[in-house]
């Protein structure tokens, strides 16, 4: 991505999930279509919504594809949202690895959500909540449960942890707090959100992706706890990924001459390609079906898989 090299290649924006991979799975022939691509002289950026893994982990996983990467060919929505923070922002992360790593090598300050409950309440009955639920049996008769000690130990230490919940989150100012998709999200992560963001904190979301595939079926997605948060505290917040304005200045200020956009969706992967006025190359293999398309973007071309719109452009 060496934007003053003096010989130009044109690059080709590459989104990960459902082009490159589905899940840890690679998409049959993506590994050749980058061949290919390598071997044309194409300069290659993958560009991921997906704001949990760090650049070296996306690396990492591309290279057991057989697909060559460095972390300098890989752009996520968190560096996209690391842009929209004013200098050396205090923020309350209430996302994954990624996030943080983006929001750290950007020059912020990063708390993880997480990391300020378990601060508060290691070594003391709290931090064995869940535990209590995984090791009490539970009784099962209407007698019994009028009757029961632990439920009513349940009950004494949920209502104290609302009043230290509340203690916590009145305890620290952050600038903004970001949010990005993370499997560990909670009602107390969520909390310290909302109070944050009540007490001037500015909302930022990696992306607004309302569920996330998965093998099985959708999870939420990325956007869900900035949806709750916006709800919650009347804020419109900013949205940072594709194809939002973060992401495009991002793809403009360390790629050059964006020729082509390869995505899974139109929403986002088209949009993208529309404000870099670039060709959209769509591909079937992920969240898009062909009669799933709408009329904001016109695809350059279509096609099932990225080798087959890899060989169409290239004439293989
Ligand atoms: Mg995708």
């Amino acid at each position: 991505m060496d934007k003053n090299s003096s010989e130009m290649t044109e690059t080709w924006l590459i989104d990960l999930d459902g082009v490159i991979w589905r899940g840890d799975s690679l998409i049959a022939g993506s590994d050749e279509a980058v061949g290919a691509l390598c071997a044309a002289n194409k300069k290659i950026v993958f560009f991921t919504n997906n704001s949990f893994p760090t650049a070296s982990s996306l690396t990492a996983k591309l290279q057991s594809m057989g697909i060559p990467a460095s972390a300098e060919n890989i752009l996520t929505s968190s560096m996209a949202a690391s842009r929209l923070l004013n200098e050396k922002s205090n923020v309350l992360c209430l996302g994954g690895p990624g996030l943080y790593e983006a929001l750290v090598k950007s020059g912020h300050r990063p708390v993880f959500a997480s990391t300020i409950l378990s601060n508060a309440i290691s070594n003391t009955e709290y931090a064995s909540y869940l535990a209590y639920y995984a090791q009490s049996s539970f009784p099962q008769t209407v007698s019994a449960v009028d009757d029961d000690k632990s439920l009513v130990e349940l009950t004494r230490m949920g209502v104290e942890f609302f009043t230290i919940l509340d203690e916590i989150a009145d305890a620290e100012r952050f600038d903004a707090c970001v949010v990005g998709i993370d499997p560990f999200s909670n009602f107390a992560t969520l909390a310290l959100g909302f109070r944050a963001i009540s007490k001037g904190a500015r909302l930022i979301a990696t992306n607004d992706d309302s569920t996330y595939p998965m093998k099985s079926g959708l999870l939420p997605g990325g956007g869900t706890v900035f949806k709750i948060l916006q709800t919650l505290t009347g804020s419109k917040g900013e949205v940072a990924g594709k194809p939002y304005e973060a992401a495009v200045e991002l793809v403009r200020d360390t790629c050059d001459k964006v020729a082509y956009v390869v995505g899974d969706r139109l929403d986002t992967d088209g949009l993208l390609a529309k404000q870099l006025g670039a060709k959209f190359l769509l591909v079937y293999s992920g969240v898009t079906s062909p009669h799933g398309k709408s009329d904001t973007v016109l695809p350059f071309v279509e096609e099932e898989n990225l080798k087959k719109v890899v060989y169409a452009i290239l004439g293989i």
